[in-house]
């Protein structure tokens, strides 16, 4: 079964190589037929088109599996971008390698890394958050979890609630982070900004057209402090609580892999004080 990624937005972003893997179908598994048809059209596909979404996958993947015993070769594309990713697909991968058939993924485009290239941060590492919880107070919750991460955090949100997400990021993130918003990436309206977090709400409400399209957000990593980031530093406090500061220093460097002089730098500051404290009590 080849798994393949479809353009999230300009049509030149199929590649050779799934337009060839598309032709070559017999069966073309897609998560609503009307979107896939599009493209069917567009390239002159003449294999059929069956839906499989988040709601039939198990029952879409036993047809698959089905089509593979009988000798077809089977497509899967989702509606835009690369399968499986905030998408539909990942049950069905896993279903075709455990009937013991191979999986082919023909890579393409998908808005994170898309939106990640061209946003200008400069972090190492980042964390595909993806969709963010519907309700407000268990998106604030959410974010507030990933709020110490010093990774930068890549969010897909959807324009009814691009307003209310973006609030909550400022709302909760340090307020001199980096926040990109990356709009109708690779279409005609496509717009890339960087700023910081607290002045994203007043840019999206300066323009009705800021709001609408398909977006993805990403924020910089958490500022750190005194060059150690925010996990290793709750790691070594709660340590610092139970154990000598060597030991804390030693345990937090096994758990974090932080550096052993930031980190003992940060116990004599704080492990130290700590103590004092405690002695005066
Ligand atoms: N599987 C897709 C991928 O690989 O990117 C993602 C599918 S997810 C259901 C759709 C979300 O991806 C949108 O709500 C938006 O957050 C993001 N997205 C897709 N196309 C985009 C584009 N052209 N510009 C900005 N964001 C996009």
């Amino acid at each position: 079964m080849y798994v393949v990624g479809t353009p999230i937005g300009h049509l030149g972003e199929l590649s050779a190589r799934a337009v060839a893997a598309l032709r070559a179908a017999d069966l073309i598994a897609c998560e609503d037929t009307r979107e896939t048809s599009r493209l069917a059209r567009h390239l002159g596909l003449r294999a059929p088109l069956i839906a499989v979404h988040e709601h039939n996958e198990r029952a879409g993947a036993a047809r698959l599996i089905a089509a593979l015993a009988a000798g077809r070769r089977v497509a899967l594309v989702s509606d835009a971008g690369t399968p499986a990713v905030s998408d539909p697909g990942a049950r069905v991968v896993r279903a075709v390698q455990d009937a013991g058939y191979r999986v082919v993924p023909v890579s393409g485009p998908s808005a994170a890394i898309v939106a990640l290239s061209a946003s200008g941060l400069l972090d190492a590492q980042f964390r595909f958050v993806g969709f963010l919880p519907v309700k407000a107070a268990a998106r604030r919750r959410a974010l507030d979890s990933l709020r110490d991460h010093d990774c930068a955090l890549v969010f897909y949100e959807a324009p009814h609630r691009i307003v209310e997400c973006v609030a909550d990021i400022a709302a909760v993130m340090q307020a001199e982070r980096e926040l990109v918003i990356a709009r109708e990436l690779t279409k005609l309206f496509e717009q890339i900004v960087r700023l910081p977090v607290a002045e994203a709400p007043a840019w999206l409400a300066a323009d009705a057209n800021r709001q609408r399209g398909e977006f993805v957000l990403l924020l910089a990593g958490a500022p750190q402090q005194d060059g150690l980031d925010a996990v290793a530093q709750r790691t070594l406090d709660v340590l610092l609580d139970e154990l000598p500061p060597s030991r804390a220093v030693k345990v937090a460097q096994h758990i974090t892999g932080a550096p052993r002089k930031l980190l003992y730098d940060y116990a004599m500051a704080h492990g130290v004080a700590a103590t004092q404290q405690d002695d005066t009590e």
